[in-house]
């Protein structure tokens, strides 16, 4: 077993890893930037390091900070959280070589599945289905280029092979904005990611966003604990997410999950991951793999019973999976609002003093946030600082009590999207289930 982890994060994440490794017996570190002192996890460690100025750059993104961190603290391993470096190839590089564990898939799976190009190629040849498109990257030869986008037929997306974050992508909806749509994409990619490799995808109209969630030891052993619906999206942010996803069919289902735990034991895969697919017409299309936890991982841990933190720190520890795809019992309906402190129409950020804060409860009702009254917001991250889940035998039952809970809740000084969230589970659409990933965006242009 793990002895001591070194939290490189901040917020509800940091504070949901410290929880689980004092449940495994494992100490903690905390480090934090000059903002974050106050934070929730920094008083509950077993320590705490300051890595670094409020900057992001400087703290959370600042790489020699964080192996000095483990160094001074005789640390065992890194937990990267999500967000920040966790999908940092490098960064996992770095941990490694400087004799720490990477709580994560080793440096080549993070680097094979963060280029979409390479993850695409390795998905396919794992059986699992992806979107028509170029297969591999789009070349100088422009004439390739447009035979390809004619036998997919239009429209087709043009996406940044390192992309990420929702950028580097663009739509094309006739032949002869083609080839300038590929050298814009190029240069836009070449300058944010430096990398301008591009690819071309048949754009999907109206699908919905399904992911799978998986754990897999790297020594043989894999298990995907079901999908989660996460189409509910402002700007590519998810905002509400449920598991399972409604209305699935459910011989895709099965056919995807099982190509799912295969593709993690032909590539190794060590760790928590995520495959997340497009869904239309009963068939689902691979995107990307997110090969760290996520936000929304709750929704699964309520529906299964697994507690996917805990998997990744045995995982790390080298552990073999104790459970199998028969232990995995999918049961009951969750939901998840992502609660940001931002204004919940014009979703400007709203840092400050939380001057009261009081979580909703009850059955089936879990909250997972770093705040407390009298603490602070600072400006410098991102804006979440609370998760609602809400579980029940059903999802009618599970949505009456996130309605209930998002009612119950109190974050008294600062604005934040509640009231956005208490329209959204009214909404006679999100009510019924199953809509898809432009629903949101549509609702906010015509409110
Ligand atoms: P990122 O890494 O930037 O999140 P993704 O590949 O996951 O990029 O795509 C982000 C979003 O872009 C998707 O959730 C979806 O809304 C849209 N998208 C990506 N590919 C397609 C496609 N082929 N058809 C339609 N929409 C797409």
């Amino acid at each position: 077993m793990l002895d001591k982890v070194v939290i490189a994060n901040r917020g509800e994440i940091a504070l949901r890893v410290l929880r689980a490794c004092k449940e495994l017996g494992i100490k903690t570190v905390a480090v934090h930037s000059k903002a974050d002192e106050s934070l929730m996890h920094v008083r509950l460690a077993d320590e705490s390091v300051c890595i670094g100025p409020n900057s992001p750059v400087e703290s959370y993104l600042n790489i020699p900070a964080l192996i000095a961190a483990a160094e001074v603290t005789d640390a065992t391993a890194i937990h990267p959280g999500y967000g920040f470096l966790s999908e940092n190839a490098d960064f996992a590089e770095q941990v490694e070589k400087s004799g720490f564990i990477f709580i994560g898939p080793s440096p080549d799976v993070i680097r094979l599945m963060g280029d979409k190009v390479s993850a695409i190629a390795a998905m396919k040849a794992a059986g699992v289905p992806t979107v028509p498109g170029s297969d591999g990257e789009l070349t100088d030869d422009d004439e390739r280029t447009l035979s390809i986008a004619r036998r997919i037929g239009y429209p087709v997306i043009i996406k940044a092979a390192g992309g990420g974050g929702g950028r580097g992508m663009r739509v094309v909806h006739r032949e002869s904005a083609l080839l300038s749509s590929v050298g814009l994409t190029k240069a836009e990619s070449k300058a944010a990611f430096d990398n301008d490799t591009v690819y071309l995808e048949k754009f999907l109209e109206n699908p919905r966003h399904v992911e799978f969630q998986v754990l897999s030891d790297g020594q043989g052993g894999a298990v995907h604990l079901g999908d989660r619906d996460c189409s509910l999206q402002r700007r590519h942010q998810k905002v509400i997410e449920e598991a399972p996803a409604p209305g699935i069919d459910a011989d895709a289902r099965a056919t995807v999950a099982a190509a799912c735990t295969k593709a993690c034991i032909e590539i190794a895969y060590k760790g928590a991951g995520t495959f997340e697919f497009l869904y239309e017409d009963g068939h689902f299309y691979f995107i990307e793999m997110n090969t760290r936890v996520q936000v929304e991982h709750p929704v699964t841990e309520m529906i299964s019973g697994v507690d996917i933190v805990k998997e990744q720190l045995l995982i790390a520890s080298g552990l073999p999976l104790s459970i199998t795809q028969d232990d995995v019992k999918l049961e009951g309906h969750a939901f998840e609002c992502r609660i940001n402190a931002e204004d919940p129409k014009t979703f400007m950020p709203s840092p400050g003093l939380v001057n009261q804060f009081h979580a909703p409860g009850g059955n089936g009702i879990r909250v997972d946030s770093h705040l407390y009254s009298g603490y602070k917001i600072p400006p410098y991250y991102d804006s979440l600082i609370a998760k609602i889940i809400a579980y029940g035998p059903d999802r009618e039952t599970a949505l009456i009590r996130m309605k209930n809970a998002l009612d119950e809740a109190v974050v008294d000084g600062i604005r934040t999207n509640i009231p956005l969230h208490q329209e959204l589970v009214r909404d006679p659409y999100f009510m019924k289930g199953g809509v898809n990933i432009h629903y949101l965006e549509k609702k906010l242009e015509e409110a």
